[in-house]
């Protein structure tokens, strides 16, 4: 028996409707929504200002009201009054943020045994209500989840379906007028956008000229194989709309060679050769703040471009134990999940074959440089926004992009600037920033609401909390989302995170499987 069915057999057992709302795990929508005395941090970079009152009807937020002054006792009367059929949310002490948009949202994958129930719950259990899908299982398989989510059929965040260019293709795209009718069947199908690799010069700009008429976005993974001829500035100018990861914009920052230095017994398929070599690459560009780093900075935030750089999934290559020991693959990675990041010379992103000190601190060198470019972006007014990429090198859906966040964090991004990249930045980059992005009135009813202050620590945005040492010395665990909601649906994120523990411990139990750190013997 399936859930469906069998949340149906207890509507029909038990006649209340109220078990409806709980079978889709949300509750709402409502035609009165108020969420009460909540301190507001908006996504556009304004402080913190609380208590407020924000009331929703049904799936738009009608009006945002500040009904006191920190502590000070709040007077009833000044408040939004509950109508009948209305809810309140009693959100006394705890933080509002705008829902959050994860720009590299992978829905899962065959090869990760990652069904989209178990990557939905894990988003929407850390405040992800907007997806951004850069490539998946196929356009049609995408857009129905889009279609179930857009319905609230099912626990999912908003999805936004950037095909794979070619992907559905018999041949490969060999000509511009190829590229171009791709491009003109993609957006009859009803994608959002396209997701590039890299592709020949020609290709690559039809491809974006024909996407950009249409009035599509895209994104680029700019793919070692195309970068020497093409690299993020020629996307930019032809009309790219984000660039993912990082690959070509050491490229476009060359002074000094044409092409990376590559060992001369370098094979692209061999992933250790391809993830150790990329350490080596920001030293090759152009030094922070010289003359060629500059103009390539300032051209490409004049084409408005943006960047979504996904710092979280490369951590493992500055610090691979820090990555496969974090403290939630016991709990919430699936077993098909942990074989797939095991060392492999198949599976994509396993590549550590041999992975040592010298390849970890290349890559801290390599951060280093990355990060210096990224803030500074920022801080000339260029959109970064935040992505996560998870399901591959350890990364874990959800957990993953509060990680994203923090290394924001390290790259120079104040806790507000985090915000704002996660939420308006996010929508901006989408097109979608005059219905999700901020609390705004007008827009739709996606919120974040967590008990402790997140700016004073991200990590209380984590399913497993922060820790913390109380008065009493007692540690504890704050934190971690109490809700989220989207479209006006209050989901308990809590109860979200439990069901992913019960699908693992099922998996587990079913294969009998333990989680062990790789090559130790039985
Ligand atoms: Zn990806």
């Amino acid at each position: 028996m399936n859930i469906k069915t069998y949340a149906l057999l207890i509507i029909l057992l038990c006649g209340n409707l109220s078990i409806l709302a709980q079978s889709n795990g949300g509750d709402g929508p409502f035609s009165q929504l108020i969420i009460r005395g909540v301190t507001l941090i908006n996504g556009n970079g304004a402080p913190p200002m609380g208590p407020v009152d924000i009331e929703v009807i049904n799936n738009r937020i009608k009006s945002i009201k500040v009904v006191g002054y920190p502590g000070v006792a709040i007077k009833d009367s000044d408040r939004p009054q509950l109508k009948e059929g209305g809810k309140e949310l009693n959100c006394e002490g705890m933080y509002l943020l705008p829902g959050f948009v994860d720009m590299h949202g992978h829905i899962g994958g065959k090869a990760q045994g990652a069904e989209p129930d178990y990557v939905f719950k894990l988003w929407m259990a850390h405040g992800i209500t907007t997806v951004r899908e850069p490539s998946g299982r196929g356009v049609d398989f995408t857009l129905d989840l889009k279609r179930k989510s857009a319905k609230n059929e099912i626990v999912a965040p908003r999805i936004l379906a950037y095909t794979g260019f070619g992907q559905g293709s018999d041949a490969t795209i060999s000509t511009p007028e190829m590229a171009r009718e791709w491009v003109r069947n993609n957006a009859k199908k009803g994608a959002d956008g396209i997701k590039l690799f890299g592709a020949p010069p020609e290709i690559m700009t039809a491809a974006l000229d024909e996407n950009k008429k249409l009035g599509l976005r895209s994104a680029c993974h700019h793919a070692q194989l195309n970068v020497a001829r093409w690299n993020v500035l020629h996307s930019a100018r032809a009309g790219l709309t984000s660039m993912e990861h990082w690959y070509g914009l050491p490229e476009a920052l060359f002074e000094d060679r044409t092409v990376q230095d590559y060992p001369l017994d370098y094979n692209y398929n061999n992933e250790q050769d391809r993830f150790e070599e990329a350490g080596k690459l920001w030293k090759q560009a152009a030094k922070p703040y010289s003359d060629h780093w500059n103009k390539v900075m300032d051209e490409l935030i004049s084409l408005d471009f943006t960047l979504d750089p996904t710092f979280n999934i490369y951590e493992a290559s500055r610090d691979l134990q820090r990555a496969r020991r974090a403290e939630w693959h016991e709990d919430y990675t699936l077993p098909s999940l942990w074989d797939f990041y095991q060392p492999s010379k198949i599976s994509h992103g396993s590549y550590w074959h041999y992975w040592g000190t010298e390849q970890e601190v290349a890559w801290k060198e390599n951060y280093k440089l990355w990060m210096t470019f990224v803030n500074e972006y920022k801080n000339r007014g260029g959109r970064v926004t935040t992505g996560s990429d998870s399901g591959f090198i350890f990364q874990l859906y959800g957990f993953a992009y509060i990680r994203e966040m923090e290394l924001l964090r390290e790259a120079g991004f104040h806790p507000l600037e985090i915000i704002r990249s996660a939420t308006l930045n996010g929508a901006e980059a989408l097109g979608m920033d005059d219905q999700i992005g901020t609390v705004t009135v007008g827009k739709l009813a996606d919120f974040v609401i967590v008990a402790e202050n997140p700016l004073e620590n991200l990590k209380v945005l984590y399913g497993t909390g922060a820790i913390k040492l109380t008065e009493d010395n007692t540690v504890v665990r704050v934190g971690g989302v109490k809700y989220t909601i989207k479209d006006g649906i209050i989901y308990d994120a809590k109860a979200l995170l439990k069901e992913v523990k019960q699908m693992v411990d099922a998996e587990k139990k079913r294969l009998n499987y333990q989680i062990k750190q790789p090559g130790i013997p039985e």
